[in-house]
């Protein structure tokens, strides 16, 4: 139960409408058993008075009271449901919000452990579900305890025994059953909550992975796979709704046999009196009603289970710490960049051996670099580690004579523009894909760099508007890598990080991108990952890595006269 404090302590917030909730629900539960043991008395004694011939009988003031109550009883529950739903809703929106800042400073590293549907369920089933705390536990709980207290106060000036009779078994009923019905209710809780997020990240898979599973022929088994989680799951709802008929008869029968017993006692008269009159009638409709107060609280501690289950699941991804942190104000934003590579070693934190080892480079501002390598030799690593997705593991990157981490975040990414090896297209129109990179440019700002990268064609039709990705025009793996030079051309900024921006594109495309990208960046840095050969020219700089170092550097004439690595991989493409 310690894991849902965290959650608690988020409740001080609408302290004041959880309150007012609560008093609400007291408020309610008391007019309706003040109306169903009022109107018993009433009917009880007008037949009595009816029956001896005593029409004197008051029956206006009663008559009132039960109109009263029934007044009373609509109108607080429909504001107790208004109020109490209302602070859930501000209390789940803050805990979105909560959880989703938790979330935000943990990509990419964190993330990566949990699957997206796993990450979505987590912020949107497992939150929603911890709106039961206070909906279904907390607020049931307080108000039966008190509707107890308040009753048995005004039913003993009416008779001490039969009050003091009727409260201790409603607090019997309160101490034993939600302890039998949570411990019954927690492995189901556990499970459902489980299952829920199986099931669904199941079919997220199945639901992506479309074309694969039909062209290798394996829909079939993923669908059972499916149903058979969709069983289980049903199969766990199926025992949480027969616990559900259990707990709700036993408290039916208990309120029955209490109704009988008051009878019973009630039956040589209430209080002072030694003869049976109306007053029973209304503590047996008393009865009835004191238990319906209960009902809540029986169900309650049923749906604890999956409360603390959901709590835990939130909590572990909020429990995490990022591994980068930024400090809140750092070094301003430069015009111009210079980068001081330092003996920089890294390893992804699994991993045994070194992605990087001793890493040394430095460029100046204004310097062009291809970075060349064979596949998996850590280029696009060493390009992370200067968008600090990760920090080195030992030695230091230094930009501008800074180190990284002396930078807030908003300055250092307004300081570099990147394009990584995987350009991702949001499901969104062409305009707010490119606005991404600044959004305060103009209509003919985004049109003009998508003419740039050769992507004109896109704005036919239905222009910026038009709509990509998910549901929308799909592109080609050559027109994602140009949106993505499209978006690094809006963001102006003094250093430029390109991972493999030309490939996938025909030779000719690929010289007039890399034009264009010497053009652009001709007064920035520029850092290019390549396997290209092509253009290699008219880089100040290549550096050839391997095997998490840099083995060779200097001009494309230098290195061809060393006849050293770079040398070899040119002459066997040629
Ligand atoms: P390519 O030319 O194929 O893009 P690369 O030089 O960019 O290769 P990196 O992506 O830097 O290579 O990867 C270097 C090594 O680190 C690879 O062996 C890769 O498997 C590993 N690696 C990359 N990303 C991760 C990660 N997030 N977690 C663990 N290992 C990783
Ligand atoms: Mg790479």
């Amino acid at each position: 139960m310690r894991v849902l404090l965290p959650f608690l302590a988020l409740y001080r917030r609408h302290t004041f409408l959880l309150l007012l909730g609560m008093v609400l629900a007291i408020t309610t539960l008391l007019a309706s058993i003040g109306l169903l043991a009022l109107s018993g008395w009433f009917l009880a004694a007008s037949a009595l008075a009816g029956l001896a011939g005593n029409f004197a009988f008051n029956y206006m003031l009663p008559a009132a009271g039960v109109r009263g109550a029934a007044i009373f009883r609509t109108a607080g529950r429909y504001a107790e449901r208004l109020v109490s739903h209302d602070a859930t809703f501000r209390l789940l929106s803050h805990l979105r919000l909560f959880t989703f800042s938790k979330i935000l400073p943990l990509a990419p590293n964190h993330i990566a452990h949990f699957r997206q549907a796993e990450l979505l369920n987590r912020l949107v089933a497992d939150v929603d579900t911890l709106d039961h705390l206070y909906l279904r536990v907390i607020s049931p709980v307080v108000s039966a305890l008190m509707v107890i207290v308040l009753l048995t106060l005004a039913l003993s000036w009416l008779d001490l025994q039969l009050a003091l009779t009727l409260a201790t078994i409603l607090l019997l009923m309160m101490a034993l059953m939600p302890p039998l019905f949570y411990r019954a209710g927690q492995p189901i809780g556990q499970a459902l909550t489980v299952l829920r997020s199986q099931y669904r990240n199941q079919l997220t898979r199945w639901l992506q992975g479309q074309a694969e599973l039909q062209i290798f022929g394996a829909e079939v088994r993923f669908r059972q796979q499916l149903d058979h989680t969709e069983q289980q799951w049903q199969q766990q709802q199926q025992r949480q709704a027969a616990l559900t008929g259990l707990s709700q008869s036993v408290v039916i029968l208990v309120s029955g046999l209490t109704v009988i017993l008051l009878l019973w006692l009630a039956a040589d008269g209430v209080g002072a009196s030694h003869q049976p009159d109306a007053l029973i009638a209304l503590f047996a409709f008393a009865t009835l009603a004191a238990f319906e107060a209960i009902i809540p609280v029986m169900h309650a501690f049923q749906h604890l289970g999956q409360v603390i289950a959901s709590a835990t699941r939130v909590k572990q991804i909020i429990d995490q710490k990022p591994v980068v942190t930024f400090p809140a104000a750092g070094v301003a934003a430069q015009a111009s960049a210079g980068l001081q590579i330092n003996a920089v070693s890294f390893r992804y934190s699994e991993q045994t051996e070194k992605v990087l080892n001793q890493i040394n480079l430095v460029v100046a501002p204004g310097e062009h670099i291809a970075l060349l390598g064979r596949t998996g030799c850590g280029k696009s690593t060493l390009l992370q580690l200067l968008t600090r997705a990760w920090d080195a593991e030992s030695g230091n990157i230094k930009l501008n004579g800074h180190p990284l981490q002396h930078y807030d975040e908003a300055t250092l990414r307004t300081m570099m523009t990147v394009v990584s090896q995987r350009v991702h297209i949001f499901s969104a129109t062409l305009r707010d894909n490119l606005l991404l990179a600044d959004a305060s440019a103009s209509d003919q700002q985004l049109s003009d760099s998508l003419q740039h990268v050769g992507l004109g064609n896109l704005l036919a039709g239905e222009g910026l508007a038009a709509w990509l990705g998910e549901g929308g025009r799909q592109l080609s793996g050559g027109e994602q890598r140009r949106l993505g030079i499209a978006r690094a051309l809006l963001h102006q900024a003094p250093l430029l990080l390109l991972d493999e921006p030309t490939e996938g594109l025909d030779a000719n495309t690929e010289q007039q991108i890399l034009q264009l990208l010497h053009r652009h960046a001709a007064d920035k840095t520029l850092i290019v990952v390549t396997h290209r050969l092509s253009g290699l020219a008219q880089f100040d700089r290549i550096c050839v890595m391997d095997g998490g170092e840099i083995v060779e550097s200097g001009r494309h004439s230098e290195l061809m006269q060393q006849q050293g690595r770079y040398a070899q991989l040119y002459q066997r493409i040629e």
